[in-house]
């Protein structure tokens, strides 16, 4: 679980998206008990002209727009961007992980850059950027959604905001995916739960849940199952 509490720097066109995020359910909560704080920069309150463009064509041509660098820079000047880590979600980074969710939510504060259009002038990454991550082979058209996945998988990591208990045993934990749950009722369109979860034998449940993972993980993802199996051979974790 994240150490204390964590602040989300968001650098956007669209803050009403981000915004909804953050005063909505469980973040609502997370935020008013001051387990997370937020701040959202408006990019085009840093625009310098007085049409407030933020994106320019690309040089080399090609089609769409790219973000201009020096709102960016401004915007990112003035919360102290040099000197945080600014993480920029986009197709070309490398993949975002649990691993990864785990680790930001130790942080003190994350800066993070929404991307729109063909994307970022590439001297902001130059000269900003610690992390590229892109949350899966698909291309969105905003990175507003993209930072909320970052924001959403990290500030439940942190300290207080949901249990311990309910963070045990997720999918992704030993590379593992998460066990079926069931609720009442007993029987569904004929579909009973399993008579072990009802027999209330803890350590035969825990036995079950286990081979659960493991059956869930061989069939829906291969690949960590096969990461599994390398990592118990080279002597374990
Ligand atoms: N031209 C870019 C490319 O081909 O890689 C795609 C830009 S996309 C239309 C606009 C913005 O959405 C990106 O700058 C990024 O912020 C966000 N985005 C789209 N897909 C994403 C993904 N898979 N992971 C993270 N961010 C993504």
């Amino acid at each position: 679980m994240g150490g204390g509490r964590v602040k989300f720097t968001v650098l956007t066109l669209f803050p009403d998206i981000v915004e909804a995020f953050f005063t909505s359910s469980i973040m609502a909560k997370a935020v008013e008990r001051g387990l997370i704080e937020y701040e959202l920069i408006n990019i085009r309150d840093f625009a310098q002209d007085k049409h407030r463009t933020c994106d320019d064509s690309p040089y080399g041509g090609g089609a769409g727009m790219v973000l201009k660098a020096e709102p960016l820079a401004a915007a990112l000047d003035s919360v102290g961007g040099l000197d945080k880590k600014v993480v920029f979600p986009t197709p070309s980074g490398v993949p975002y992980t649990q691993k990864k969710a785990e680790e930001y939510a130790e942080l003190d504060e994350i800066v993070l850059i929404c991307g729109r259009y063909e994307g970022i002038d590439q001297r902001i990454i130059d000269l900003y950027v610690d992390d590229e991550v892109t949350i899966g082979d698909y291309v969105l058209s905003s990175g507003e959604v993209s930072s909320l996945v970052l924001i959403d998988s990290v500030y439940r990591l942190c300290s207080g905001v949901i249990t311990q208990e309910s963070l045990e045993e997720e999918s992704f934990q030993d590379n593992l995916l998460e066990y079926p749950h069931y609720t009442r009722p007993e029987v569904f369109r004929g579909l009973a739960v399993p008579e072990i979860l009802r027999g209330g034998h803890h350590a035969k449940i825990e036995e079950w849940r286990h081979e659960k993972r493991i059956e869930k993980t061989k069939k829906n993802r291969p690949d960590l199952w096969d990461l599994n199996k390398s990592i118990e051979k080279s002597g374990g974790y």
